[in-house]
């Protein structure tokens, strides 16, 4: 336990604040600027059942250049197309990138509103801040990608499941090998219908427990959401597919913590069979966890309606030896990952030293009732059937 506090403070110390002022300078990002160039030849849309998952776009996309001294340009909606780079742009060589997720939904009286994007905003900015990138107005970025889904409103699909992804991205686009401070940016965003993540309700997954390759380390960079923490995690996912497992379970240092799965975050529900005390339990933000807004979702919506007589909530670390210990003394209620594109995903079975975890399923059903309680309390949120502060901000009128 002491080890895991010296890892906290050394991964939680900061950057002096003069790095980030270069990227401030300038004219901010303003979404009262904005041109639109219209798409001339609108698509129709995709029946809801041919939509797979980031493989369709819609008719147009934002994109924002920023340059050292000037600042932001104008923000531009224009046609989807192709974009044109030098060949030396410092993206492709030195992986100046970063990504945003979310989705905007549909509501019931004709609005499209998205999920908790200020979260989102906050965290492409830390994202931006690390790799020396620029950083924006969170509530103009917001602004312009509801003016970017109010152009492709005929492309938002309707229905329980079915969602608009929302995909903000930056990079750096200055032309030439030398490393160093990328001078010019490109922000855009780009969206894609999507359906549900799981075609017929949920399809629980098998993980396999992997501490030969590491997601994310202290003082790295694995809470940022940077494209490149996600092109080394294919190939061990290849490897445990190999063995018929579709996801790591990324364990972490000699204590074998476990962190995340795959590209989401991880939740444990267990029972103390001495106190029937249940505990709902993450990882703890140390740096090496990526701050999932579903997570902090799921955290918030579990300390809201869970009996605190009847469940602990608590970020804390544990290995998959406790997994696998309190799996055999029956003490393993549920197992889940969170995230964006999937929300909610059921685990029903982690391979670790040869061996198959067990976690438990509802008789017949692929998840445990802790799993489809949480999916329903986020799915209400979302399509604005229940009212949660401001989680859902509406960013189209329709009517
Ligand atoms: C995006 C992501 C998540 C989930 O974040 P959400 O904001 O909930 O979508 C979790 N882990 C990793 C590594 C991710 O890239």
């Amino acid at each position: 336990m002491l080890k895991n506090i010296a890892r906290v403070q050394m991964s939680t110390r900061s950057f002096t604040s003069a790095v980030s002022k270069a990227f401030t300078e300038g004219a901010a990002l303003d979404a009262s600027k904005l041109e639109i160039n219209p798409n001339a030849a609108p698509s129709t849309p995709l029946p809801n059942d041919q939509l797979v998952f980031g493989q369709t776009f819609t008719d147009h996309m934002l994109t924002v250049e920023w340059n050292k001294g000037k600042g932001w340009s104008n923000p531009v909606i224009k046609p989807y197309g192709p974009l044109v780079l030098d060949p030396s742009a410092c993206v492709f060589h030195y992986a100046f990138e970063l990504f945003e997720g979310l989705k905007a939904y549909r509501t019931p009286d004709n609005k499209i509103a998205m999920f908790r994007p200020d979260m989102n905003m906050k965290r492409m900015n830390k994202s931006a801040a690390r790799i020396c990138l620029p950083t924006f107005d969170n509530e103009e970025l917001i602004k312009l990608i509801g003016k970017l889904i109010e152009q492709d409103k005929h492309l938002v699909p309707e229905g329980q499941g079915y969602s608009l992804y929302l995909r903000p991205t930056m990079i750096g686009t200055t032309a030439g090998l030398g490393v160093s401070t990328p001078d010019k940016a490109l922000l855009f965003v780009i969206c894609s219908p999507v359906g549900p993540y799981y075609k017929t309700g949920f399809k629980a997954v098998r993980l396999e427990a992997t501490d030969y390759a590491t997601r994310a380390w202290p003082g790295g960079v694995g809470d940022k959401k940077l494209g490149a923490n996600y092109a080394p995690c294919i190939l061990p996912q290849l490897d445990a597919a190999s063995r018929g497992y579709q996801q790591n379970l990324w364990l972490f240092g000699p204590e074998k913590n476990i962190t995340e799965v795959g590209t989401m975050n991880v939740f444990f529900a267990f029972r103390d069979s001495k106190t029937g005390k249940n505990e709902l339990v993450t990882a703890p933000l140390d740096g090496t966890i990526l701050e999932g807004v579903t997570r902090d979702s799921v955290l918030a919506l579990a300390r809201e309606n869970l009996d605190p007589k009847e469940w602990d909530i608590n970020e804390r670390y544990y290995t998959i030896n406790e997994v696998k210990e309190r799996a055999a003394k029956g003490e393993l209620l549920e197992a889940f990952g969170s995230g964006t594109a999937a929300v909610v995903s059921p685990i029903k079975e982690i391979g670790w030293e040869g061996q198959d975890i067990n976690v438990p399923l509802l008789p017949g059903e692929q998840s445990g009732p802790l799993t489809k309680q949480v999916a329903q309390w986020i799915a209400d949120i979302q399509y604005g059937r229940t009212k949660h502060g401001n989680w859902s901000q509406i960013v189209a009128d329709l009517n």
